[in-house]
């Protein structure tokens, strides 16, 4: 009896864990996937070994298949290799300096604008464009047309030495208070000895916060030769790889993190200037392991526009008990549902130039960043602002100034008057005409 107790043990536990033979076949269909998303081939030999080294031996968790727990090993280890979470750039400095540095055709000019574009609409940045890119005949026109498109100033002296025009751009940027200057440098077809010596002459020159190199996501196998030359030579400190439009699926980001550790910090993902966005290594695992972008989804969901919400601060307000809390919460709101300029220009009869709106998207954008260094209580009791000790806090966590400060105070104060009237109004049966 205890013979065939132990042989049904022994069945039981083969049939709890993971071993060669369950998870043979799912382990081949992971190298392929990696393959086909552009995983440097020797990257995912040693990635399909270290895997299958955890996985066996490992149990299967009550009510999954061996396939699903092998997945997510994978996935967790694909998460390890690609980062826990987003890399945010340094912008502690005033003005910032990013220089974008890449070989040609990697994509500096389009992202150095992009990242202009994507800079002054979510972190409300002044930014200075500076062409420095003399070799490559048109170069610096191209990024002139970007600036005018993305209404971005663009620093340029045509041909005159790089580093002289980075000298000047620096000094106009601080008369002109721009807080954000990017550099657009030249590059060559391949790495040589003169271009990371003019590179780092300029770098010696202008002493940037972040170094950039740009990357195409489509070369492939090269691509970690390039990164790691750049790297050594110049010190960076992160990465934007482009082209990983639609079909591309990524796989160039996992090599570049699993040989260089570099941060990457942003993805380009089309032509267009708004086709940036930051790198989010979940969705990149997800992503690479073909299994659809479930985070993007799950926020599709979510920007429905909470309408109970918004009816609920309205309640509030009319009561007269809206604070900078419920502020805050309807800028989140307003900002999902897209640009405000599409909804200011929905509001009949209202005459608003374009550039009264970029000001308002700026100061709503302004506003946001400022709310989110006070604390809840604050938010929730704005009279303790008057307080200086608490202000000068708020200016110094967020960044912004005072003057922005008071004039986010001012205007919901403004603001909570004229609700408070339009509710009286309400009350004593006069409604309030929104027009239309
Ligand atoms: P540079 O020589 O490094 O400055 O490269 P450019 O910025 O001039 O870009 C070279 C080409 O790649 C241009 O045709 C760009 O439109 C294109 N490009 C850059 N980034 C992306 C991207 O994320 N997706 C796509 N599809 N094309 C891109
Ligand atoms: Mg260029």
């Amino acid at each position: 009896l205890a013979k065939r107790m132990k042989r049904s043990m022994e069945k039981n536990i083969a049939k709890s864990t993971l071993n060669q033979e369950n998870i043979q076949e799912t382990l081949r269909e992971i190298r392929l996937a990696l393959l086909e998303a552009d995983v440097n081939i020797d990257v995912a030999k040693e990635l399909i070994s270290k895997i299958k080294e955890k996985a066996i031996g490992g149990y299967i968790e009550e009510g999954a298949s061996s396939q699903q727990q092998l997945l997510k090993i994978v996935h967790s280890e694909l998460m390890d290799i690609l980062g826990k979470e987003v890399a945010p750039l340094n912008l502690s400095k005033k003005p910032t300096i990013i220089m974008m540095v890449g070989l040609q055709g990697s994509g500096k000019t389009t992202s150095a604008s992009k990242l202009a574009y994507y800079l002054s609409k979510k972190q409300a940045k002044k930014p200075l464009l500076v062409g420095l890119d003399i070799y490559r005949p048109g170069a610096i026109d191209q990024l002139v047309e970007l600036g005018k498109k993305i209404n971005i100033p663009v620093f340029e002296k045509q041909k005159q030495n790089p580093l002289k025009t980075a000298k000047q751009a620096i000094e106009f940027a601080e008369k002109n208070n721009h807080d954000l200057i990017i550099l657009d440098t030249a590059g060559r077809l391949q790495i040589d000895k003169e271009l990371m010596n003019e590179l780092n002459d300029l770098r010696k020159t202008t002493s940037p916060q972040e170094i950039l190199l740009v990357v195409d996501g489509m070369v492939g196998q090269e691509i970690i030769n390039v990164t790691n030359e750049f790297n050594n030579q110049l010190k960076l400190t992160g990465v934007i790889v482009t082209k990983l439009d639609g079909d591309a699926r990524g796989g160039a980001t996992l090599s570049i993190r699993h040989m260089t550790k570099l941060p990457i910090k942003f993805i380009g993902e089309g032509e267009g200037f708004a086709a940036l966005a930051p790198f989010y290594p979940k969705r990149m695992a997800d992503r690479i392991l073909g299994m659809g972008d479930i985070e993007t989804l799950f926020e599709k969901v979510v920007e429905n526009v909470d309408e109970r919400s918004i009816q609920k601060t309205m309640k509030r307000m009319f009561m007269g008990q809206f604070d900078l809390e419920d502020l805050r919460n309807q800028l989140v709101q307003v900002s999902k549902m897209g640009n405000i300029g599409g909804l200011m220009k929905m509001i009949p009869g209202a005459k608003i130039s374009e550039n009264q709106i970029e000001e308002s998207q700026r100061k709503l954008v302004v506003f946001s960043i400022l709310m989110s260094s006070m604390t809840l209580k604050e938010r929730r009791e704005p009279k303790l602002l008057k307080s200086l000790s608490r202000k000068s806090r708020i200016i110094s966590g967020s960044g912004r100034s005072e003057k922005e400060l008071n004039e986010l105070i001012n205007s919901f104060e403004k603001g909570k008057k004229q609700v408070l009237e339009m509710g009286k109004q309400m009350k004593s049966g006069r409604m309030p005409n929104f027009g239309g």
